[in-house]
């Protein structure tokens, strides 16, 4: 079964551009030029992964997103925002929309498609029941056992929840106070000095450098990235 791709887009060339682009690497695309009634025909095709344009007359892309994550049997659908100005880069990232990353246009249909590619392997990593690899990982989410190699790794509750979200997020850029919403959630007394901390014992666990990783990188300004292949 080829995995089926929406596309929320108003502009004809562009939602034809990566149409052909879908179609040429194996998927099923819909196009969707207008986002009133989108939301309906969504829900009754229940794409594998949803490209949404911001910018869309009527109903914007961010007011999109949230009706398709207080939809029953769209809500864990991975949104991919597609937007042409870096300032709302940090609105696309933001939590309470729900998107889970974005494309800053003009993008190349390559860089597209191995972020379409990233995000279809995460979701069947997710509803995967047993341990699944990463790179030379092994996260057993039930039991919340994260092996390297053979080793068992010793963490706490913490700790393996930090890992977990990279293993489960590899190689995008998160900075501190994201991965403080999502990991630690609503916890009082925390700071993005936390987040060091914790990097820093997961890198003495995991890294056989500390002080130079290879997996949990540090980027620079912004805060950590998760390397799969390092
Ligand atoms: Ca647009």
């Amino acid at each position: 079964m080829p995995k089926r791709i929406a596309i929320v887009e108003d502009e004809p060339e562009l939602a034809s551009l990566i149409e052909y682009n879908l179609a040429r690497h194996g998927y099923q695309a819909q196009v969707l030029n207008r986002s009133v009634g989108a939301l309906k025909a969504l829900e009754q095709s229940r794409p594998d992964l949803i490209l949404l344009d911001v910018m869309l007359p009527e109903i914007d892309g961010f007011e999109l997103c949230r009706q398709i994550r207080q939809s029953a049997a769209l809500a864990r659908t991975p949104v991919l925002f597609l937007t042409a100005r870096t300032d709302e880069v940090d609105r696309v990232l933001g939590l309470e929309i729900g998107g889970d990353d974005y494309m800053t246009k003009p993008f190349s249909p390559r860089e597209l498609m191995a972020r379409v590619k990233a995000h279809l392997r995460r979701e069947e990593r997710d509803a995967e029941p047993g341990a699944v690899e990463i790179g030379p990982f092994r996260l057993d989410r039930t039991a919340r056992r994260i092996f390297l190699g053979s080793r068992e790794l010793e963490l706490t509750s913490t700790e393996f929840s930090l890992l977990e979200f990279f293993l489960m997020h590899p190689g995008r850029a998160y900075s501190r106070d994201q991965l403080l919403q999502s990991v630690w959630g609503e916890q009082r007394n925390v700071t993005p000095r936390t987040v060091d901390v914790h990097v820093r014992r997961l890198r003495e666990q995991i890294e056989e450098q500390p002080e130079n990783p290879r997996y949990l990188t540090t980027v620079r300004g912004f805060g950590y990235r998760f390397e799969e292949s390092a």
